[in-house]
């Protein structure tokens, strides 16, 4: 007792002691505090270590829809049973239905969401951007009837992308409730609304599904998403969502069953998801034959092929119709394609549970020359990669469909991929084939298995998905450029002027670069957690360990936070904090470096040393002192608008007052041969560090000595959290070090690589040494009761 009260007062002295003698500045921010209430409060829906909690639960809707594609008017009709399960431990007088449709509505505002203005010159689109919504009032969602399995209409409300339907009862938790919605809407254009998109920049039009039209052929090809009236999301953390559907911020949705049954004129192949229940109505002999081949081929097999797509659209249209029958389990979503001009193959993949799941990509001929050699063969290698860091792909299908733009939804999706007219295509537009049906085929599992809500959180399955993406193209070709995961990429964005940016932690509406800020930012962050920070062994353990708790449920951010740190006992607060919820960017400059050595030969006359005063020479930083010799104009004396990049720049402080502070008195002297074993072959190396991007990371330091030999320190984090903005570290060596670099492998985004190096030629200096010494002031009393000073 009396012992510890005694280390309780040496420890309080100690931590003032410290604060003062080490951080005379207001240096000491919060980096590295725990999230605290920045981060949802766990409950018993979420729990403290990031898993469902023991009373967890979700809503469920099951559907049965059967619908027409009216492939001369454009137009969609379709009926549909939902069946919704309560499970919530609320009874409900009213559920909430989402209609995506009314995007292209003239009865929605989303057209007001984004300012506009006239430039001197202006494009055909960008004039018709400014009046989006002239001529289209057919577009939307048409409600014919909303009833009861009575066939007793049930009274609705529309707002807008919604739709509230009045329950003719209350229902209880753990009741269900059957109804049925009949509908119809026009289709639109999508690539006319993607001009005005490209003109303007806005997501008010940005048009996931829709048809595109092929004048040269006279043929369309149809991508049907968001088209059903599907019910919206209802969770413990928000209870209905209720954010409206603008065009950018994507989806949250309840798992179910779908039984779909899709009619349109014969001559349309169709691609959906779930499995086809009838491909023996709808295929001819041949086909099927085909597709049975391709059960068990160890390549892609042609169920349609080339030349049968080349005829089929330029025959006659067919008047008679069928239906196609698709049925799919524990889904978030159902969407299907259907085109005259489709070429179909498939391959199995052997799913890493011993399953098979048929992997298939349906494309015009346009895209032919990329897709026969490359779109299977990535969906097969994406299942792959992703069971490997997630969990096996649990449905039975997975295609990849060429509409030239890019969307995910459960087992299908949609890439661009066109070669040019004459057949030939570059690297660039191969690879960026690939990348695209990498990262939608990717989606399968974020957000579809692991079911965030990307109408919060674009980069919760964004960033996710990029980085799985990174790690399968590493793993498809090593040099693979891609879009984000190498750390040296996204540096030009996170050091953007602090008023272009915000947090990772934004809402997927809120943010000027969607791009960088979803997936390219949390990507690379993630890389960064795995090859810098954890160690692949510890991040892949908890990463899996995320995807396999969460498999079909709904986590929260903090559910993803929490089990990386649970699952790894690392405590990764700093990085959540300083990655995902500031705009701080990495820049750490080595400052400068001073070498000492020990003083052989003079022994001390006076008792009382104070540490080496450094030369008050007016100081330039590092990255100053290289330009100048590089003979570079920055870019700011050229551009004033560059100004205030470094915003949050901080002038280099001295640390003189710090090293002066210390007056130390030594007693017993070494002797000359003492001093000549123990350390006539070390050097000691005194680095300073400053923290110029505000974002703490670790500083990995490459020593290069005279032999040519090299070496690597990691120094964590850790050794910023008592001083924000700078350090000194002392580093002993019995090599003499001819060069010094920080972050030799471009691991940790730092941006400013121009004070990240320093060839060593000074001479040193030297200090003395002593044997046992007497602490007058400014050593901390604590690092004497931990044993680092003796004291007799
Ligand atoms: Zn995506």
């Amino acid at each position: 007792m009396q012992l510890f009260r005694f280390l309780l007062s040496l420890t309080l002295f100690g931590l003032f002691a410290s604060l003062h003698a080490q951080n005379p500045g207001a240096d000491h921010g919060n980096k590295f505090e725990q999230l605290g209430t920045l981060i949802t409060p766990p409950n018993s829906y979420h729990a403290w270590d990031g898993a469902p909690g023991p009373d967890y639960w979700q809503q469920r809707a099951d559907y049965e829809i059967d619908c027409t594609l009216n492939t001369e008017e454009q137009r969609l009709d379709g009926s549909e049973w939902i069946t919704y399960y309560n499970h919530s431990p609320q009874p409900l007088r009213y559920l909430w239905l989402q209609l995506d449709e009314n995007q292209h509505s003239p009865k929605n505002d989303n057209q007001y969401f984004d300012p506009s203005s006239i430039k001197p010159v202006m494009s055909e689109y960008e004039l018709k951007a400014l009046e989006t919504w002239r001529g289209r009032d057919k577009y939307g969602v048409n409600i014919e009837a909303v009833a009861d399995e009575n066939g007793q209409a049930l009274e609705y409300t529309i707002n807008q992308t919604m739709m509230r339907v009045e329950l003719p009862e209350t229902l209880g938790p753990g009741e269900h409730f059957r109804f049925r919605v009949d509908w119809h809407y026009y289709i639109v254009d999508r690539v006319y609304l993607n001009h005005l998109l490209e003109a303007t920049g806005n997501a008010a039009t940005l048009p996931r599904g829709g048809y595109e039209y092929f004048p040269e052929d006279d043929n369309y090809l149809y991508t049907i998403t968001q088209w059903y009236p599907r019910l919206c999301a209802y969770t413990d953390f928000g209870g209905w969502q209720n954010n409206q559907f603008t065009g950018r911020g994507e989806f949250a949705l309840t798992f179910g069953d779908y039984t779909v049954r899709i009619t349109l004129p014969e001559d349309h192949m169709v691609g959906s998801t779930g499995a086809c229940l009838n491909y023996v109505d709808v295929l001819t002999p041949k086909q099927l034959e085909r597709w049975e081949a391709a059960q068990t081929a160890d390549a892609p097999v042609e169920i349609v092929t080339l030349k049968e797509a080349k005829a089929q659209e330029k025959a006659k249209p067919a008047k008679k119709t069928q239906t196609w029958i698709y049925h799919a389990n524990q889904v978030r979503d159902f969407a299907w394609t259907a085109s005259r001009k489709f070429i179909w193959d498939a391959m199995p993949h052997s799913n890493s549970d011993g399953k098979r799941v048929m992997c298939m990509s349906y494309y015009p001929k346009e895209a032919y020359p990329i897709y026969s050699r490359y779109s299977t063969k990535a969906v097969a290698h994406t299942l792959k990669t992703y069971s490997k860091y997630s969990l096996p792909y649990p449905y039975p299908t997975a295609i990849s469909v060429e509409a030239s733009n890019g969307m995910e939804y459960p087992m299908i999706c949609f890439n661009p991929g066109r070669a040019e007219p004459d057949g030939t295509y570059t690297e660039i537009a191969k690879k960026s084939a690939i990348s695209v049906i990498i990262h939608e085929v990717g989606h399968n599992y974020y957000p579809m298995i692991i079911n965030s809500d990307e109408r919060q959180w674009a980069w919760f399955d964004e960033g996710l998905n990029t980085f799985v993406q990174f790690l399968a193209e590493r793993e498809f070709d090593a040099d693979y450029q891609s879009w984000a995961g190498p750390p040296h990429q996204i540096t030009a964005y996170m050091s953007m002027p602090k008023g272009e940016l915000e947090p990772i932690m934004t809402n997927s509406e809120n943010i000027k670069d969607y791009f960088s800020n979803a997936y390219l930012k949390p990507a690379t962050a993630l890389n960064i957690l795995r090859e810098t920070i954890m160690g692949r062994e510890l991040f892949d353990y908890a990463f899996r360990e995320y995807g396999r708790r969460w498999a079909f449920k709904h986590p929260t951010p903090a559910d993803f936070f929490r089990t990386m740190e649970d699952a790894s006992g690392v405590d990764l607060d700093w990085f959540w904090r300083g990655w995902f919820y500031s705009t701080d960017y990495v820049d750490i400059s080595l400052d400068s470096i001073k070498w000492y050595k020990v003083d052989l030969e003079n022994d001390p006359e006076s008792r009382e040393i104070t540490q080496p005063v450094r030369a008050s020479k007016p100081f330039r930083d590092l990255s100053q002192i290289r330009n100048e010799e590089a003979g570079i104009v920055p870019a700011d004396e050229e551009d004033p608008e560059l100004q205030d990049f470094y915003s949050n720049y901080r002038p280099w402080e001295t640390a003189d007052s710090v090293t002066q502070q210390k007056i130390v008195i030594y007693d017993e002297p070494f002797s000359k041969k003492e001093k000549q074993q123990q350390f006539s072959d070390k050097n000691y190396y005194e680095l300073h560090f400053s923290n110029k991007g505000g974002l703490v990371m670790p500083v990995i330091i490459q020593w290069t000595y005279e032999d040519g030999s090299t070496e690597i320190d990691r120094i964590p984090a850790q050794i910023w959290r008592k001083n924000e903005s700078a350090f000194t570290k002392v580093f002993v060596r019995e090599k003499q070090v001819k060069a010094i670099e920080i972050d030799p492998y471009r691991e940790t985004a730092d941006a400013g690589l121009s004070n990240n190096s320093w060839p060593l030629r000074q001479v040193p200096s030297r200090f003395q040494v002593f044997k046992k010494h007497k602490i007058e002031s400014g050593i901390n009393p604590m690092q004497r009761a931990n044993g680092k000073y003796t004291d007799d």
